[in-house]
């Protein structure tokens, strides 16, 4: 399986154009996945796909999205380190099973994945991808439940990991949650239909109100019925939230497990403020992923927030690098500082988030390039020490900068004269609609809520491509 897929997905039961609206929906969940982009829907007759590398506006034009007929769609936008420009592995992933044609897009990663794949090639399954939806469709259709949801308890109860699914078959619209409910999904109503979306900012977007979120453990069926719930048999005992959702990933408009991401984000930068304070002029952000908790920061320690740096908004998947000599001009190309605000003044720097640390030194560098005087960078969460294997994309623990250097030694590395990392304890206070222990926060204490066994090293595709090779070479 692709194992570091991050992802959003959309869906519409019900409703005129519904390609269209999901495409609108994808455009709102793009800061989920920018390397591909697809929907399939269906018009009582025929399936439709249009998948492609790409942004969401690359991937979509008025004539491709005309091809997409029908009042039932499912869309998806995908991030993947692996797998890209093959385009079995865009997803929605579509098939015919033993019981009609399912559409799946899949937000998560399944851990069991590589395990259930080599069960499935043992039996005789044929697979055309690596990725987990592919594995769902497998075992969905050799289930043996009689119902469509009974195949999917089923199947389900199969999988470990993160799993938010939108499903479509020629009647129904389907909504899953993993166990432990790891990455955000929610139902909305439009008009007649409904909608399900990986975040409540694609429900803005189209005018549609929300009813509820996907429950850990559940399934949501939607078809001319209504709406009809079902559990996933697991033994899992609490829920486990994603918190670096509210960190980083979810965009600050959205609901996520139950509270504004933006409030979320102020209230870290406000904590951040009482733990690190410091002598300074100004408080600015790293846009745009520090904004919301610089905000709090500034409003907390009483100091003014200003705009140190601008972001160039323009900067496309297709920009080409320059030849050598200029390269170095590219780190100005996305992010500038704006020298007259900088100029002589000690600075708060905020983001959310120090991974391999390069960010961080590039832009502590060119802000005192721009003539600030002193630096003080702040981290609105604690050091990421060890890889997310639940659908952020983290690098292998060996580049994370905190799984080996102390906290001075990072500020030395990234060059500040401070450095100031939240505390887990004062994330954990901050996030107040759920009890503490329902977060995972594995990416800053190793604490994994389901025992990983390859840790990522060995994946379908790794698998896939070990036996091409020995086939190769025999
Ligand atoms: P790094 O240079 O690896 O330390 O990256 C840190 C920067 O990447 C911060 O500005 C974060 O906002 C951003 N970031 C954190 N997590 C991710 C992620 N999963 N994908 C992309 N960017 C991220």
């Amino acid at each position: 399986m692709a194992f570091k897929d991050e992802c959003g997905v959309f869906g519409v039961f019900g409703c005129k154009d519904a390609a269209s609206l999901c495409y609108l929906g994808l455009y709102a969940l793009q800061h989920r996945g920018e390397e591909s982009a697809g929907i399939v829907s269906y018009d009582t007759k025929n399936f439709y796909v249009v998948k492609n590398d790409g942004h969401v506006s690359d991937v979509f034009n008025k004539e491709n999205l005309r091809h997409l007929k029908g009042k039932l769609a499912i869309g998806h936008v995908r991030y993947s380190t692996t797998g890209s420009g093959d385009l079995n592995n865009i997803q929605p992933f579509y098939s015919k099973t033993s019981f009609g044609k399912i559409a799946i897009a899949h937000n998560g990663n399944i851990t069991n994945a590589l395990h259930l794949y080599k069960q499935l090639e043992a039996k005789g399954a044929l697979f055309q991808s690596t990725v987990d939806s592919e594995t769902i469709m497998h075992l969905v259709s050799r289930s043996t439940g009689k119902t469509i949801l009974e195949r999917f308890q089923k199947t389900l109860s199969q999988c470990e990991g993160a799993y938010s699914l939108a499903i479509m078959g020629d009647d129904f619209l389907m909504a899953a949650r993993d166990p432990h409910g790891f990455r955000p999904l929610v139902i909305g109503k439009l008009g007649t239909g409904y909608v399900i979306s990986s975040e409540t900012c694609a429900l803005d977007l189209i005018g549609a109100e929300y009813i509820q979120e996907v429950n850990p453990g559940e399934i949501v069926l939607i078809d001319k019925h209504g709406l009809q719930s079902a559990k996933i048999p697991n033994k899992v005992k609490k829920p486990k939230f994603c918190i670096f959702e509210h960190i980083y990933f979810a965009r600050p408009d959205s609901v996520v497990f139950g509270e504004n991401v933006h409030q979320v984000r102020k209230e870290l930068g406000a904590q951040l403020a009482r733990e690190y304070h410091v002598d300074a002029d100004l408080v600015m952000a790293i846009p745009d992923s520090g904004y919301s908790a610089a905000l709090g920061y500034a409003h907390e320690s009483g100091l003014p927030f200003e705009m140190g740096m601008t972001r160039n908004h323009y900067i496309g998947r297709t920009f080409i690098q320059p030849e050598q000599k200029i390269r170095d001009l590219n780190v100005k190309i996305k992010l500038n500082p704006i020298r007259a605000i900088l100029k002589g003044k000690r600075v708060v720097v905020i983001d959310d988030s120090i991974v391999r640390g390069t960010t961080a030194k590039r832009r502590v560098a060119a802000i005192r390039k721009a003539g600030a005087k002193e630096v003080h960078m702040r981290i609105s969460a604690p050091p990421v020490t060890d890889p997310c294997h639940f659908g952020i994309d983290t690098p292998t623990k060996n580049k994370l900068i905190a799984s080996k250097k102390s906290v001075q030694d990072i500020c030395d590395y990234i060059g500040a004269d401070s450095l100031g990392y939240l505390s887990h304890e004062g994330l954990l206070n901050v996030v107040k609609a759920h009890d503490k222990s329902h977060f995972c926060t594995a990416c800053f204490t190793g604490k994994y809520p389901i025992k990983i066994k390859n840790k990522g090293k060995h994946t379908v595709e790794s698998h896939k491509k070990i036996k091409l090779h020995r086939r190769r070479s025999t």
